[in-house]
């Protein structure tokens, strides 16, 4: 077998181990697609295979691990910029479900995903929680561009490009987790859009199969008051009581936005061990209301982050996502103290691979682990000098200092340079499909 080893050799190394330990020289050592060895620096020089080992001299950089994108729609990046400004259900009815109902076909997607898997990578997201139409062209589309993904099998309850009705969305996402398996940096996760697309009949069927299968349930969740509102008159019930009688509250529910919370249901969300994704860049801008991160993690709830599709944030850059994140939870809390750099690289790195079911995978750079690796180039004048490394990378970096990323060893990002992808003929894609959506805007 021809072994491929590769040894990083570090300013600093942001584990995200367990005790959150913060490494100097130390050197980290892939062979093929894992983390096999931490160790002195020094040392490295004394390894058999070291001859053979691709070395990266990163003296000026903060390595840590790759970020995780715990909520995107990836392949709506083809719309960034339509419909601005406007509150979630007008900007829904009347600019995005329109728009998908035009243009979303297999191709769209192919085309987003490329260019929402190129920007993730560039502003160093290894991993991604999808949900959107065609996931099977998602699929194979994250495995050719090296990027890791969960890959929603979207449920809906009215038809689309995709499916039917329920049924037929409910048949497909089994047929695709099914051909989904052969592709090694793939997983699924179970999709039903939001409580009220979604209606008891196809969620109980969720249930069973999140339950036989052990998938992740990714679902839109108390998005905004108004959602809430709704559900309390149509059904006496508030969706995440709902929910609960549908056996969906457990450790498998990964819970988008959550912004409307009462003290019983943090208590109720804590107990049952359900995963909250704070979308804090989307939740601002479509003004949907704002999760309260502080008491969910003073309860103990895992949260984790998300940028929400592109169409909604603007872009999928989970550096401001963390910055936001950190500072928004200060801001409503009124605790300084709230969202400290080490929650919020954690809620970006770590708490997103256990939501999804990925931790002992992905989320840390620790022995054994897949190598899912970002660096930071820290010599920028916005990072100097370097005090506290966790502080730097959440209140004054910006992904624009990402230089390499890894992903299950696999080089993507090397010294700024893509390998798996052309930026070019990327741009003229992205062109493309500019001209056709608003030839207007074409100058
Ligand atoms: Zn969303």
């Amino acid at each position: 077998m021809n072994r491929k080893y590769q040894i990083l050799l570090p300013g600093w190394i942001i584990t995200v181990n367990q005790a959150f330990e913060i490494l100097q020289n130390t050197a980290i050592v892939i062979e093929q697609d894992r983390i096999i060895q931490l160790l002195p620096a020094e040392e490295i020089y004394s390894l058999s295979y070291y001859a053979e080992a691709e070395i990266f001299e990163l003296a000026t950089h903060v390595v840590m691990p790759g970020l995780v994108n715990a909520h995107t729609h990836a392949s709506m990046s083809l719309f960034r910029g339509l419909g601005n400004d406007l509150p979630l259900m007008e900007w829904l009815n009347q600019h995005i479900w329109p728009a998908e109902g035009q243009w979303v076909n297999a191709q769209f997607i192919r085309d987003g995903l490329k260019l929402a898997a190129a920007e993730m990578i560039q502003s160093g997201t290894t991993c991604f929680n999808d949900m959107y139409f065609y996931p099977d062209v998602v699929a194979h589309e994250v495995q050719q561009t090296g990027i890791r993904a969960v890959v929603g099998l979207i449920v809906l309850d009215f038809p689309t490009v995709w499916a039917r009705d329920s049924q037929e969305y409910i048949s497909k996402a089994i047929a695709v987790f099914d051909e989904m398996k052969s592709l090694p940096l793939v997983t699924a996760a179970l999709a039903p859009h939001a409580p009220y697309t979604v209606s008891d009949q196809p969620l109980k069927e969720v249930a069973m199969y999140s339950s036989e299968l052990e998938l992740p349930v990714h679902m839109h969740i108390h998005e905004t008051a108004f959602e809430v509102a709704e559900a309390e008159k149509n059904s006496g019930m508030r969706p995440l009581q709902r929910l609960d009688q549908l056996n969906l509250l457990n450790p498998n529910l990964v819970a988008v936005h959550m912004t409307e919370l009462n003290a019983f249901e943090i208590e109720r969300v804590a107990e049952a061990g359900v995963n909250v994704v704070h979308c804090p860049e989307s939740n601002l801008k479509l003004a949907s209301g704002i999760c309260p991160v502080a008491d969910l993690q003073s309860n103990a709830v895992n949260v984790c982050l998300g940028t929400d599709g592109a169409a909604s944030n603007n872009d999928l850059d989970m550096f401001g996502e963390m910055r936001t994140a950190a500072l928004l939870a200060k801001g409503t809390s009124g605790d300084a103290r709230a969202c400290d750099s080490r929650q919020a690289i954690e809620m970006a790195t770590i708490n997103g691979a256990k939501a999804l079911g990925l931790a002992d995978e992905t989320g840390s750079i620790e022995v054994s682990k897949q190598a899912d690796i970002i660096a930071l180039d820290m010599s920028s004048l916005n990072t100097q000098p370097l005090y506290d490394v966790a502080s730097q990378v959440v209140y004054a970096c910006n992904s624009r200092q990402v230089t390499h990323v890894w992903v299950a060893g696999e080089c993507l990002y090397n010294d700024s340079q893509f390998t798996t992808i052309d930026k070019d003929q990327l741009c003229q894609l992205v062109n493309q499909w500019q001209a056709k959506i608003a030839p207007e805007s074409i100058t």
